[in-house]
């Protein structure tokens, strides 16, 4: 199968398993797994914050930061699509009585800053209380650009809330921007990273902080149930991603780019298009208007080819990984080509 679903579908190594086996390991609630510790604080050095902590998941590290930052009756300012809103089943409501205030992205992924600040409320008992601004990098594979998160934190700083980034997929921002991830992070007050997406982990996320945040995350933590004991095992895996894994994206975002030029070069009379005029980092979204998404899923997937998500109509999403080659990519193009060329699906 060549799965184009998500970078999610990556499993780890033989290398990897390798060191995952080899781990020293202790009781990490009792903070004694040296292999946990020294992957929380690899990463938040490269990130340039103060302390980490290892999560099972991303979702649960969006859940404990807005915990964190943000009490029963305070609200996030949050892209409409941001994933810690739309696709973290409402967590921080149901969970934290945290209210979620959305706002419709611009189409470079960003939300406005202006409607921002006029969504911050006023200190008025009518209202929620405005605490925090959650951004993405990336957001649907975009890179938002440095010059914009220095706005966003100039903004936040002069409101006094806080700043949280969903950097599920940080390094895949960085290498895009040309920057060191710290570059990134340094304007935020807490960053959520995953290993189990491009990184090729098989589990595991870390959340990024200073010491008196990540404090109260380690006990929203354990309240979630994500207090782990033996998890050197995993740790070991994500400090293998992060030493071997980390610039070999940019052959991802070389695979997305290849994919998205050949469908349009191979397709000028079809009514193909790839959403933003062409691939963002390892994320092609193409559109086909007069065709049958799910007839094209169902072909693709009789030919060993899974395609991704629909994202909205006839939107699919293709997102490229560490086990999808270059030839690969060409036989999808073919195999795409040939579906929307074939009389039948005229
Ligand atoms: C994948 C992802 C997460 C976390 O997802 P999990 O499946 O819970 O690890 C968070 N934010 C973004 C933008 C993601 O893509």
């Amino acid at each position: 199968m060549i799965d184009l679903r998500s970078d999610t579908v990556t499993t780890p190594c033989n290398n990897m398993r390798r060191v995952m086996a080899n781990a020293e390991v202790g009781d990490d609630v009792y903070e004694e797994d040296l292999t946990v510790k020294h992957l929380e604080s690899k990463l938040a050095e490269m990130v340039g914050h103060e302390k980490g902590l290892f999560v099972p998941s991303g979702t649960q590290s969006n859940l404990v930061a807005l915990l964190s930052h943000c009490q029963r009756g305070d609200e996030y300012i949050v892209a409409q699509h941001g994933h810690t809103y739309r696709y973290e089943a409402g967590g921080a409501a149901v969970l934290g009585g945290i209210q979620p205030q959305p706002i419709t992205a611009e189409p470079d992924g960003t939300i406005d800053l202006n409607t921002v600040a006029l969504e911050i409320k006023a200190d008025d008992f009518h209202f929620a209380r405005t605490r925090l601004l959650a951004l993405e990098n990336t957001t649907n594979g975009k890179a938002v650009s440095l010059d914009y998160i220095a706005r966003a934190a100039s903004l936040t700083q002069k409101h006094n809330l806080g700043l949280h980034l969903d950097g599920a997929r940080i390094f895949n921002g960085a290498i895009a921007l040309r920057v060191p991830a710290a570059q990134i992070a340094d304007h935020f007050d807490s960053v959520s990273i995953c290993l189990s997406k491009g990184l090729g982990a098989p589990v595991g996320s870390v959340l990024c902080s200073n010491r008196d945040l990540i404090d109260r995350a380690r006990r929203w933590r354990k309240m979630l149930g994500g207090g782990m004991r033996q998890a050197g095992m995993l740790a070991a895996a994500g400090i293998y991603a992060l030493d071997h894994n980390i610039d070999r994206l940019q052959q991802d975002h070389d695979h997305a780019k290849l994919l998205a030029d050949e469908l349009m070069r191979r397709n000028p009379d079809i009514d193909l298009q790839i959403i933003g005029g062409k691939a963002h980092t390892n994320m092609v979204f193409i559109s086909l208007p007069n065709h049958d998404i799910d007839a094209l899923r169902a072909h693709a997937k009789a030919h060993h080819l899974l395609l991704g998500t629909r994202v909205a109509l006839n939107t699919l999403r293709l997102v490229t990984h560490r086990q999808i080659s270059e030839p690969e990519i060409l036989s999808v193009v073919q195999l795409i080509t040939n579906f929307l060329q074939a009389p039948a699906s005229a």
